[in-house]
């Protein structure tokens, strides 16, 4: 097991306001919002960044924006709209590595980003 803060989130040792959870993926709000709504969707299964990702991961990858529009739906931001975020490594700003898809909402982003 690997030991980003969200390994420990996974396994329950430090605690999340936890949105959505299954067998393989987990969402939780952000600690530091940076919009009324924004959440985390991460997988399970531990892959540091999306450079990490492999053939086989496509299913769980996929799942990643079918809990995101799920949670669109139910935060009430599908038909005003949201931005969803991955960031890979430092010239992202990726401070955790460990996957995971930002899900914003609640207000206007403008583009491009900073
Ligand atoms: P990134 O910069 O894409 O790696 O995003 C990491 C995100 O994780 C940031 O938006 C942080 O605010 C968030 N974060 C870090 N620690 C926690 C935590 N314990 N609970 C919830 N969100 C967190």
């Amino acid at each position: 097991m690997g030991d980003t803060v969200f390994s420990k989130i996974i396994r329950k040792e430090i605690s999340a306001e936890i949105v959505y959870e299954d067998d393989e993926v987990l969402a939780f709000k952000d600690i530091a919002p940076q919009a009324p709504i924004h959440v985390l969707i991460i997988p399970k299964k531990e892959i540091p960044t999306v450079n990490d990702i492999n053939e086989e991961d496509a299913p769980l990858i996929g799942k990643l924006f079918l809990v995101a529009k799920k949670l669109a739906k139910e935060f009430n931001i599908a038909e005003s709209g949201y931005r969803l975020v991955m960031n890979c490594n430092k010239d992202a700003g990726q401070a955790v590595y460990h996957l995971h898809l930002h899900l914003l909402g609640g207000r206007k982003f403008s583009w491009p980003p900073g």
